[in-house]
């Protein structure tokens, strides 16, 4: 009876490690030999991939690369920051958007929506012993106030159309007072305006070396860049509607995520820590598209014997794993139009993979997975 009831614990414990190990939480996802996932149901594609250019100053190079896609039927996505898009590019967008190729948002200023200590700065004098740094939304200025002086020392404005309107001037601004030393906390966030800075009374900004930092309002500023893309997209382009978010630096957090959501964006994409595979056992957020550049996944010797061993092993690996994801490349110092040319016919070779926009890749998985807790997961992925 004794030896029954072990055999039974030993195997109700086999039982549990093997149950426990279906459920441990899957790390980021990206893209490894070792991601697991279940093939695509159906019988479609066995895997999703969309072909991706970000930035304006790249639009020469994804209007010749829409060109060579439309020979074998594949449809693009073009990650367009707008502020200084023009009439022209505008026309040079619309005829490939009536070809069946994608405009994505990819923020107005080309800045990051989930900036981190965005302005740093010390303000020093011997003579004193503490300073501090006001940030007064009601006011739209930012003071510096300095021992035991009730007047600030400087009053910074920051209003849209003021002389500090982006972060940039705002810092330029600041080195030129005196005791006060200021940089930004990336050169990515001299674009953001500086209205945006997070309400804060009481900044301790005494270092001699030291620097303190200024926050940025997460979900405000998000929200100015995507929704400004997103209109100046519509309004460039009528009848159509933009509806996927390519987050600029590959950076998004939950709440620049949610506004992106609360936009009006199916999806969003990210970088190589994104998610790859819709058959993963963790799941598939469709905020955060994994994408990687065919220069680092194939190299750049694209007649090379490997080049093309590694595209077909990307794909194989693709198809075994459920994978919707992007290829995603800047001008031609990263992968040239000549380097396009020589992938495509080895992409479009395996007619197991669709190659379509990212809005398509975001249709594909809201039809084919379940959404549970912000994820999607395939029924067969067993979770
Ligand atoms: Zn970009």
């Amino acid at each position: 009876m004794l030896r029954r009831c072990c055999v039974l614990c030993g195997g109700l414990l086999a039982a549990c490690l093997l149950l426990a190990a279906a459920v441990a939480p899957a790390t980021a996802q990206g893209f490894l030999e070792a991601t697991r996932g279940v093939p695509l149901p159906g019988n479609g594609p066995r895997a999703y991939v969309n072909i991706i250019i970000d930035d304006l100053v790249n639009l020469d190079l994804w209007t010749q690369l829409v060109t060579d896609c439309d020979a074998f039927g594949i449809k693009t996505t073009l990650a367009l920051n707008t502020a200084k898009t023009t009439p022209d590019d505008y026309a040079r967008l619309a005829k490939a958007v009536a070809g069946g190729h994608e405009i994505a948002n990819h923020t107005r200023d080309h800045v990051s929506v989930a900036p981190g200590g965005a302005v740093k700065l010390r303000y020093y004098d011997a003579k004193i012993t503490a300073a501090h740094a006001v940030v007064d939304q009601g006011k739209g200025v930012l003071r510096i106030m300095a021992g035991d002086n009730p007047q600030p020392v400087a009053e910074l404005d920051l209003s849209e159309n003021g002389h500090n309107q982006t972060l940039k001037q705002l810092v330029d601004a600041l080195n030129n007072v005196r005791g006060v030393v200021a940089t930004l906390g990336d050169p990515y966030y001299a674009n953001i305006q500086s209205r945006f800075l997070l309400e804060k009374d009481n900044t301790d900004i005494y270092f001699k070396n030291g620097f303190a930092p200024l926050f940025v309002n997460i979900p405000a500023n998000a929200r100015y860049e995507i929704e400004g893309a997103k209109h100046d997209i519509e309004t460039g382009l009528p009848g159509f509607v933009c509806r996927s978010m390519v987050y600029p630096f590959l950076v998004s957090d939950p709440a620049s995520r949610q506004v992106a959501r609360e936009l009006g964006n199916d999806c969003g994409r990210v970088g190589t820590a994104g998610n790859a595979a819709l058959g993963a056992p963790g799941g598939y957020d469709l905020y955060q598209i994994y994408a990687v550049k065919p220069r680092d996944a194939f190299g750049t010797n694209a007649s090379a014997p490997e080049f093309a061993a590694k595209v077909a092993a990307f794909l194989k690996k693709l198809k075994e794993v459920g994978g919707v994801c992007c290829l995603y490349s800047h001008g031609p110092d990263e992968f040239t139009n000549e380097q396009w040319r020589a992938l495509l016919p080895l992409l479009a070779k395996d007619k197991d993979v669709a190659y379509v926009t990212l809005n398509d890749l975001s249709t594909f998985v809201r039809k084919t997975a379940q959404l549970r807790d912000g994820k999607y997961y395939l029924p067969q992925s067993g979770k």
